[in-house]
């Protein structure tokens, strides 16, 4: 009699090599049906955004065509996991599911439940690590407590030595007989039409497991030697831009650690796996804190004065601020789905400090406009720029968006790619063009109020409220 099939349930590992749950299916020799869910309603999970839906349409495409190669055809099901999963072992005769392990609170939840149902149907149900370099749970104080704090943390998961190897490819995977019926990618319609705002992602982006193994080895035998010193500067290409492929698993940590651990090790890529580590950290402070996506670490940040105000939210979406700095970033994120970690720091601090909107807007719209969208780093990172994270900079440190952009973007080379209309504003003025004289404006074909906003508010008076409202809640604490 035939060995019933085993399902492998694709989720953000979306890859062939280092993929523990897929390698040990294999192993046991037993035909395999590999399977991603669309499970956008299981209770308790965060339904993806626009920009991740479009990443997930190129990443499963490509996956799709990788399992066929190897043998296995995918299998795509729309809805709440537990119930599809019942559907397609009643459909299949399979007896076994493996995956490998997600991190956010919904998802273990909704996991948890599953494993329970499949066990007590007699069924059995395992799961992996294929995300992270350390479980969570691995990496604690000597006391046997979570970190709070990254740099402790840092060292900590250095002392653990190397970590474990990454898996190799399958050579093959056994299919089921029949496979069982699966949707068409193509009418998820994960990617937009009528608008499609992201007509200009695929000029930025090659989704999938060969896209992120060239982007990888490219920056390995390229940019990572100027990492450390060039990593600051929007305008230069100086960063890995693996986050989304991260993020969906079209690639593993593990496997960005053991290949940037066969070059010459340099300052640069040390800080940048030391950057691999915040990854982790930011995974590490949900598990123990899932309530962070919603919820401020530092408690007294619940009593802070949240102002309301939906045209500077939609100026500052939008890249109409007058900032030039924060303006370029907006509009990138727009175009691109991405944005520079230095002028995420500083659109995230403008429109939690000058503008007194809480980070949850900010969040959110992250969320939505981002390709990496991530609810462990960006609620992490949300909550390091506000000032009430965990290992928080502090709130009164207020990022000031012209000498940022004095400092990071010195002549002007990002600001001028995505705010065109002031690219002839010498650089002197290029970040702070209501400071130039009338007819360096002319010459320029800048009007402000008309072809370019002015300020939507004076840096230094929204400084002095950002630090009275801390002020107010200092005294509330
Ligand atoms: C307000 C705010 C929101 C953010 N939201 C997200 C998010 O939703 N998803 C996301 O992946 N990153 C987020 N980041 C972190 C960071 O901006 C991106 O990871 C980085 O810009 C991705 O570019 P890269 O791949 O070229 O990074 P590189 O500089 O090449 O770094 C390598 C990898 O390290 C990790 N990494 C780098 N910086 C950070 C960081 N500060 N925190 C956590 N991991 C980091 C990423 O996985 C990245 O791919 C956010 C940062 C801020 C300030």
């Amino acid at each position: 009699m035939a060995s019933a099939p085993i399902i492998v349930w694709f989720r953000q590992d979306l890859r062939m090599t280092d993929n523990p749950a897929l390698c040990a299916a294999v192993a046991t020799g037993r035909p395999v049906i590999p399977l991603y869910i669309l499970d956008q309603s299981s209770d308790g999970l965060r339904p993806m955004g626009g920009a991740s839906l479009w990443w997930l349409h190129g990443s499963l495409e490509s996956m799709g065509h990788h399992l066929q190669n190897l043998g296995a055809p995918l299998t795509l099901k729309k809805g709440a996991a537990k119930e599809v999963l019942g559907q397609l072992i009643a459909e299949t005769g399979a007896d076994t599911v493996y995956w490998n392990r997600c991190y956010e609170p919904g998802a273990i939840a909704r996991d948890k439940a599953i494993k329970n149902t499949l066990q007590n149907d007699g069924l059995y149900a395992k799961s992996f690590n294929g995300s992270l370099l350390y479980e969570p749970w691995e990496i604690r104080t000597k006391q046997d407590k979570p970190y709070r704090m990254f740099t402790p943390f840092y060292r900590m998961v250095l002392s653990q030595g190397t970590p474990i190897q990454p898996l190799p490819k399958p050579k093959q995977i056994i299919p089921c007989d029949v496979p069982p019926k699966s949707d068409y990618l193509d009418d998820w319609s994960l990617q937009p039409t009528r608008p499609n705002w992201a007509a200009s992602f695929p000029e930025f982006w090659s989704r999938g497991e060969l896209g992120a193994q060239t982007l990888l080895s490219d920056f390995l035998n390229g940019g990572v030697a100027a990492y450390k010193t060039e990593r600051d500067f929007p305008g230069v290409a100086a960063t890995s831009r693996l986050s989304p492929h991260l993020h969906f698993g079209d690639i593993s940590p593990r496997q960005i650690w053991a290949s940037a651990s066969t070059i010459e090790p340099t300052a640069g890529s040390e800080t940048f796996l030391k950057e691999v580590v915040w990854r982790e950290f930011g995974y590490h402070l949900l598990y123990y804190n899932p309530a962070m996506t919603t919820a401020p670490l530092q408690t007294k940040f619940n009593a802070f004065p949240w102002a309301k105000n939906d045209s500077h939210l939609v100026a500052w979406k939008t890249g109409q601020t007058g900032y030039p700095m924060i303006d370029a970033g907006m509009r990138e994120l727009w175009a691109t789905g991405t944005m520079h970690n230095r002028v995420r720091m500083v659109v995230a601090s403008f429109l939690v400090k000058h503008l007194l909107i809480h980070w949850r807007e900010g969040e959110a719209w992250f969320w939505d406009a981002l390709v990496d969208a991530d609810l462990a780093s960006n609620s992490a990172n949300w909550q390091w720029v506000s000032g009430c994270g965990a290992d928080a900079a502090p709130y009164f440190r207020i990022f000031n968006p012209i000498t940022q952009g004095e400092r990071f973007d010195a002549d002007g080379t990002y600001v001028r790619r995505w705010v065109p209309e002031i690219a002839g504003v010498s650089n002197q003025y290029i970040h702070k063009p209501w400071d130039a004289p009338k007819a360096t404006l002319l010459e320029a074909g800048v009007s402000l109020g008309d072809t370019y906003p002015r300020p939507i508010v004076d840096h230094k008076v929204a400084r002095k409220k950002a630090l009275a409202a801390l002020a107010s809640i200092k005294q509330a604490d």
